[in-house]
């Protein structure tokens, strides 16, 4: 029989995977003898099975459950549902990678009208008995049968101004009481059906919720951006409870034993006393600094301390940790490794390499490579803060600086950037896990409650996005969209700004600049590129890109786009005049006109380069994408090709395409017209001859023939590019070296890849094409629709972002293991976006290509996750 229940005592640390993080972390910390409450562990393949079953759980695993929950009755020495000291459990989610907020929690669980006064004698406490008993039917009907929570404040706030009262706490016994009768009325009047009374009936439920949970869309689209399978499932944590809210020797927090925003060693985190848990991660009371704790509790302090300190030398790491005091007890409810900004992750891991607890590889797999993007996110520029009107200051909960106009709900903060690409900050009395997507949109996020551990403030900072919260002196409307913060009076589409990393509030945009790193970054980065083997290059078409990426580290130009050269005011015409001409004659005029242009592009490229590599790849876009629209154009370009406006207009409609992606684009422009090849060979050889002559660089051109997918499509571009290079040397009296390559972005061309390189000397993966093309999805429109797949679980994340290694791979992989057969020293490497990915790049390391090209300000990323690809198979 399959083991799908766990005891506490059962698991370890290790057991992750199956247990997920918290329950394996509850087994650790069971094991090393701490104060944890009691319980179990329902497994990830429990969840799976669930979903196997069609939403069904087994009944070998309900009677493990049951099992398990006989054994917990024991330890406790109280039962389920007794009427004179019932067992109470809460129940909670625990995936194998952590996801905040995500999904299920129910406490309190175990409650109904027997047990309550069971519970009020043994506690000698009826009005926490009723108050625990109206928050398990509040919690249980709004997480497990999904009835809106507002029925329930409702009645609770028409109840409070009946009795004059303003606070929860001055509500008595009798009127919790009464709450009771009125809440199960409304579930019965809702759900068509009593409050289940039965313990194993809610825990059941409970367990269905957490699993149900999973699957939400708030954790799915979770899941998408942090690169997190949807075949995991999560598991479910039923633990005996412990009581925060019994009275002024109880409380609850949350704690960091390093500050989770710089890194600064040291506990940082807040505690309520008298409270539950959700009081503090749901924001609605603001908390004390731990610290405090050592005034109100001291015992408790000192023994918190001792702990939190053991569980960091354990787990060798920054622990984030839950606990709650009952009665001056002192419990553990969670740790683990606890999120932090991409800053205080280099900070934490180079001081523990300091410390002695972690080797420099151990450092460098524990930043996420992803992370970084907020390292090289933007500050305020310095003389625009200095004028900047400060109408506010709350805390610093996520770093960074935001300027943008005001949205006061998620969807239409989304809907503003999405379908207006406008900056937008979010304002809001507090975030729950249903805004993740407008937070994403948003440059910024300002909530009026919540500390720094609030949901706000948790989920701003792993996604690197600039949040202040807990500004209690708004005075805000949500409903009419309107706000008042230091004498100001703020509407929707009112801009403000604000600094994540101090928790100042401005009014107006103030401009931002590009981020400068920390000596920690430079130490990572150090030992990254000790490791790894990929070399990583960066797509860039101007100097000021380019000098940019080498800053961050570039190695070179993987993916030099020429066309975006031509886009210039001054240019556009002639390459106009290029496609609209009848002849070669007048083509090559036009294209004479363009040369200059182009070989002081590459010259300028090469200088800021300093001497590394650039890969230059030919004309690729289908040319009506340079024709003009605009009259006024139209009109300019037919006087200078002495035309009229109606030929030029008639000449710009014939170069329609029904698929331009497929259309006439990439080496079949060569084909078609070669002289374009020509003028490209010639602007790269002279242009990299003479800044050889004048700086010395050992420079050897790299081109590169685009959407390539046959070898004699190849060889027919190669042998202009070859007889027009050789002329370039002839007439300058050079030597030079230059080596010839193609992409292989056509599925054909990774067919063909063992005949395509008998021509070729290198390849590069165009994987935004080779997606396009391997599934068939429009890179321009894929999106639109693509939203439709997750949520019908077809594809879990998107294919042009994230690489789809089952079938993109497969054609990566083979047109990789063919080009080698035919040409073992062949250099291949990756230029589609997939470049700055993670996981693409892991990819990238596994299948043995030489190198990565991403866009400048990925070069970090890439780096990393280089590194921590090649210390992964060592
Ligand atoms: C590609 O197709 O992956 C590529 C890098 O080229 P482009 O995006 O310019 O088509
Ligand atoms: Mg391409």
């Amino acid at each position: 029989m399959k083991k799908w229940v766990y005891e506490f005592h059962e698991g370890n640390a290790d057991m992750r995977p199956l247990l997920g993080g918290k329950g394996a972390n509850l087994a650790e910390m069971t094991n090393l003898g701490l104060p944890i409450p009691n319980g179990f562990t329902v497994t990830t393949e429990a969840c799976t099975d669930y979903y196997k079953q069609g939403k069904q759980i087994s009944q070998e695993i309900q009677d493990q459950i049951f099992a398990a929950l006989g054994v917990l009755e024991q330890q406790r020495g109280k039962k389920f549902g007794d009427e004179s000291d019932p067992l109470l459990v809460s129940v909670r989610s625990g995936a194998r990678a952590s996801m905040p907020g995500m999904m299920d929690t129910i406490l309190n669980l175990g409650l109904n009208d027997v047990s309550v006064e069971g519970f009020a004698r043994k506690t000698g406490n009826p009005r926490f008995a009723y108050d625990s008993y109206r928050r398990f039917i509040q919690m249980f009907s709004d997480v497990v049968m999904e009835m809106s929570k507002s029925f329930f404040e409702g009645i609770l706030t028409e109840l409070k101004e009946s009795r004059g009262v303003k606070y929860d706490t001055e509500l008595t016994a009798d009127d919790l009481k009464e709450l009771i009768g009125r809440y199960k009325a409304i579930y019965k009047e809702k759900m068509g059906a009593e409050f289940p009374q039965d313990p194993k009936v809610q825990l059941m439920e409970a367990v269905k919720a957490v699993f149900r949970s999973w699957d939400n869309p708030r954790a799915i689209v979770y899941r998408r951006m942090n690169d997190i399978p949807g075949d995991w499932g999560t598991a479910v944590n039923v633990q005996s409870m412990v009581f925060g809210n019994m009275g002024d020797t109880s409380g609850t927090g949350v704690a960091f034993t390093r500050n989770p925003s710089t890194g600064e060693k040291g506990i940082f985190g807040e505690y309520l006393i008298n409270a539950q848990g959700e009081d503090v991660v749901a924001g609605i009371r603001t908390p004390q600094p731990i610290t405090r704790l050592a005034e109100d509790l001291p015992e408790c302090y000192a023994q918190f301390m001792d702990i939190a300190n053991r569980l960091e030398d354990h787990y060798r790491d920054m622990q984030d940790m839950e606990f709650t005091i009952q009665e001056g007890n002192l419990f553990f409810l969670q740790t683990r490794n606890g999120k932090r900004t991409a800053a205080a992750a280099m900070k934490i891991a180079c001081d523990l390499v300091d410390e002695g607890r972690i080797t420099p590889e151990e450092a460098v797999l524990r930043i996420e490579a992803k992370s970084l993007d907020q390292l090289l996110h933007p500050t305020f520029d310095a003389y625009g803060l200095k004028n900047g009107e400060e109408i506010g200051q709350a805390l610093p909960a996520s770093p960074g600086a935001a300027a943008g106009k005001i949205y006061f709900t998620a969807e239409e903060a989304k809907a503003a950037h999405e379908e207006r690409g406008e900056k937008v900050i979010l304002v809001r009395l507090e975030t729950s896990p249903e805004d993740i997507e407008g937070m994403h949109a948003s440059e910024g996020i300002l909530t009026v409650r919540g500390g720094m551990t609030s949901h706000a403030a948790v989920v701003a900072r792993g996604m690197g996005t600039c949040c202040v919260s807990g500004c209690g002196e708004i005075q805000i409307d949500e409903e009419a969209k309107v706000f008042t913060l230091g004498g100001y009076t703020f509407h929707e589409g009112d801009e403000i700004s604000l600094d994540g990393t101090t928790g100042k509030i401005y009014k107006g945009m103030i401009p931002t600049v590009d981020a400068s790193v920390s000596g920690d970054f430079g130490r990572i980065m150090a030992w990254a590129d000790s490791f790894r083997k990929l070399r990583v290059r960066t797509n860039a078409d101007t100097p000021a890109d380019t000098a940019n990426a080498v800053r961050l580290g570039a190695e070179g130009i993987g993916l030099c786009r020429t066309e975006h050269m031509f886009f210039e005011p001054e240019r556009i015409p002639k390459i106009r005049k290029m496609i609209l001409s009848d002849t070669a004659e007048q083509r090559e005029a036009a294209l004479a006109e363009l040369l200059p242009f182009q070989k002081g592009d590459f010259k300028a490229m090469y200088e800021a380069l300093e001497g590394r590599p650039m890969t230059v790849r030919y004309l690729d876009p289908p040319l009506h994408e340079f024709v003009p629209t605009d009259p006024a154009d139209i009109e300019a370009l037919a006087k200078d090709m002495g035309m009229t406006p109606e030929e030029v207009q008639q000449k710009c409609d014939e170069l329609h395409e029904f698929n331009p992606m497929m259309g006439h684009r990439g080496c079949r422009l060569a084909v078609t017209y070669p002289e374009i090849a020509r003028m490209q060979t010639r602007a790269v050889m002279e242009a990299a001859i003479e800044v050889k002559a004048e700086k010395g660089y050992d420079i050897v051109p790299e081109i590169m023939i685009p959407l390539v997918g046959d070898r004699k499509e190849l060889k027919f571009v190669k042998d202009i590019v070859v007889e027009v290079a050789e002329q370039v040397k002839a007439e300058k009296g050079s030597d030079m070296q230059y080596h010839i390559g193609t992409m292989i972005e056509i599925p054909r061309a990774a067919l063909l890849a063992g005949e395509i390189a008998e021509e070729a000397e290198f390849f590069s993966f165009g994987t935004n094409d080779l997606t396009q093309m391997t599934f068939g999805f429009s890179r321009d429109d894929a999106g639109k629709f693509l939203t439709s797949y997750y949520g019908a679980k077809i594809y879990e994340s998107d294919p042009f972002a994230r690489l789809d290694q089952s079938g993109v791979g497969q054609l990566i992989e083979l047109a990789a293991k063919n080009g080698r057969a035919t040409r073992p020293d062949i250099k291949m490497g990756i230029c589609g976006e997939h470049g700055g990915d993670p996981s693409s790049v892991a990819f990238c390391h596994k299948v043995g290509l030489n190198y990565v090209s991403c866009s400048p300000f990925r070069v970090p990323i890439a780096r990393l996750a280089a590194a921590q690809a090649a210390i992964a198979n060592r």
